[in-house]
């Protein structure tokens, strides 16, 4: 099938043109009999964006705790407090699994953990300045919105005030988690006690005003229509038309496993890899879109690379969220596998910070400052 054929022209004379993709175009190209085609046109804007650079990061993931107040139906990973399989970790815990990887170069410390109903916000302040103080040189990507939230409930203060006392601690970025589908109906089924999708989006442009970038997510595969990730999509590109705070959109597939919403069919591989690839086209001015391997799988994560993804996320060391859900990835890649991943694909391999830039670029620059006076 040729791009005449699938009626798809206009799309893409409106991609050349650098016009933006209304959400007819978005369920036109949900249509495209053919996703290889489909593909192609997200490629051709990520290597407008990236051309072949294909990023990845060395992080530690640490998930604190599994006790939630919060009982989302989607959610494999959430326990009550007492109850079989449930953790927290003490800032002791913490500061031992930092302390375990201290030889690797890491960059990015992404924290992310349950609504626990009693932890204060003083234990989230010591753990930002426990692990600056282990690790300096890394930036510190902790809490979704829906946890800002929940501090800021216990606590009994704004979210502008958490959010400010946590920057004061340490706390540089924001990752995108629990955006899930802002559609009410659907959240509502899905996680009816999670904050709304509104809520959402005005804890996420209160950190952008305070200078915190944040990621952005949306959980797919579930009970929604192609429409609802459509709106999903352009409420998150109307938020960033007004904020510019988002670096990175990660599309997550619903892992169908040990939860309460059971009996939902897996999407198939290519309505994945659709998915992104309408993601990658109808986010404009999202600069960066992952692949993220933990939920995709290895092999995905590879194919997805060539569907607008242009990042492989990291080393992650130990992911807990979704593999309680049935993700059948590794718990930790390498520098040389995540390297070797890109490099298979045909694509080159870049080490990123959180903020997303080029480490070697910034090791050089730290070596040689007066190079780096003498060219500005
Ligand atoms: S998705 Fe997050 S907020 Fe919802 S139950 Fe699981 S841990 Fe809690």
């Amino acid at each position: 099938m040729t791009l005449n054929d699938s009626g798809l022209t206009p799309i893409y004379e409106k991609i050349q043109a650098g016009q933006r993709l209304n959400l007819e175009d978005g369920e036109r190209l949900f249509a495209c009999p053919n996703p290889v085609l489909l593909g192609q046109l997200a490629h051709v804007q990520r290597t407008r964006l990236h051309g072949l650079h294909t990023t990845y990061v060395l992080n530690q993931q640490i998930n604190y705790t599994n006790i939630c107040v919060n009982h989302c139906r989607f959610c494999s990973y959430h326990r009550q407090k007492g109850q079989d399989k449930s953790f927290e970790f003490s800032l002791q815990d913490i500061e031992t699994k930092i302390t375990a990887q201290i030889q690797e170069p890491l960059t990015e410390i992404h924290v992310v953990g349950g609504c626990h109903p009693d932890l204060p916000l003083s234990y989230y302040e010591d753990m930002l300045k426990t692990m600056k103080k282990l690790r300096p040189e890394a930036i510190l990507k902790c809490f979704t919105p829906v946890e800002i939230e929940h501090f800021s409930r216990l606590e009994d203060i704004s979210t502008g005030r958490v959010l400010n006392r946590l920057k004061a601690c340490g706390l540089e970025m924001m990752p995108g988690g629990g955006a899930e589908i802002f559609d009410p109906p659907t959240r509502e089924k899905i996680c009816p006690q999670k904050i709304s999708g509104q809520r959402w989006l005005d804890i996420a442009a209160q950190a952008h005003e305070l200078g915190i970038k944040t990621n952005c997510t949306m959980l797919f595969g579930h009970l929604e229509t192609r429409r609802h990730r459509l709106e999903h999509l352009d409420q998150l590109r109307r938020l960033q038309d007004r904020t510019k705070g988002f670096l990175c959109f990660i599309p997550l597939p619903f892992q169908t496993r040990n939860n309460k919403l059971q009996g939902v069919t897996p999407l198939s591989g290519l309505e994945e890899l659709k998915t992104i690839a309408v993601s990658r086209l109808m986010l404009d001015n999202i600069p960066h879109v992952k692949s993220y391997w933990v939920m995709l799988g290895l092999k995905q994560a590879q194919t997805a690379l060539y569907f607008g993804a242009d990042d492989l996320d990291g080393t992650v060391v130990e992911e807990k969220i979704g593999h309680m859900a049935g993700a059948d990835s590794p718990q930790v890649l390498s520098r040389t596998e995540l390297e070797r991943m890109i490099i298979d694909c045909g694509l080159q391999p870049v080490e990123r910070n959180a903020f997303f830039e080029p480490v070697n670029e910034l090791r050089q620059a730290a070596a040689t400052p007066d190079a780096l006076h003498r060219e500005v």
